[in-house]
């Protein structure tokens, strides 16, 4: 299970000084602890999207942009691409914020996106999606797409 979680008003996560769980809303550029003040890390894993609305309230509010990885337990290729994900998560934080929508769990969002075939990735930036891309791919293929979606290669 992912140490970050969102809900509607935000990304939690658990302070690394205190253990204190704060919630970092959409946005804010940066956070301190509720409880003991020190700088609360930007998020540096995919987060993983359960709910419709938190999806909306994300792509709507976030400060930076957010990568989509649609994805689905029972496809191979998606689980290929977990740990690509993973490690672009970790070298971006705080440059955008990526996030996993399982097509099973949130079929809404596949539907109303028109995903036809998974792994999906699509850029998001202002509320709206800029870029996708499918298929399976390494960190760096990712980074590129993601770099070029934003306009920063
Ligand atoms: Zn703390």
């Amino acid at each position: 299970m992912s140490a970050i979680e969102l809900d509607e008003h935000g990304l939690i996560t658990v302070c690394p000084s205190c253990g204190q769980r704060n919630r970092i809303a959409f946005t804010a550029k940066e956070t301190r602890c509720g409880r003991c003040k020190a700088a609360l890390p930007a998020a540096a894993e995919p987060v993983e999207v359960h709910h419709e609305r938190e999806f909306d309230a994300l792509v709507r509010e976030a400060a930076q942009p957010v990568v989509v990885d649609f994805w689905a337990p029972w496809c191979g290729p998606c689980r290929m691409v977990a740990p690509e994900l993973a490690r672009v998560a970790a070298a971006n934080a705080g440059r955008f914020v990526v996030v996993k929508v399982n097509t099973d769990e949130v079929p809404e969002l596949g539907e109303r996106f028109r995903i036809r075939s998974i792994p999906t990735m699509a850029v998001f930036r202002g509320g709206k999606e800029i870029a996708r891309t499918t298929g399976a791919m390494p960190a760096a293929q990712i980074e590129a797409f993601v770099s070029g979606a934003l306009g920063t290669t």
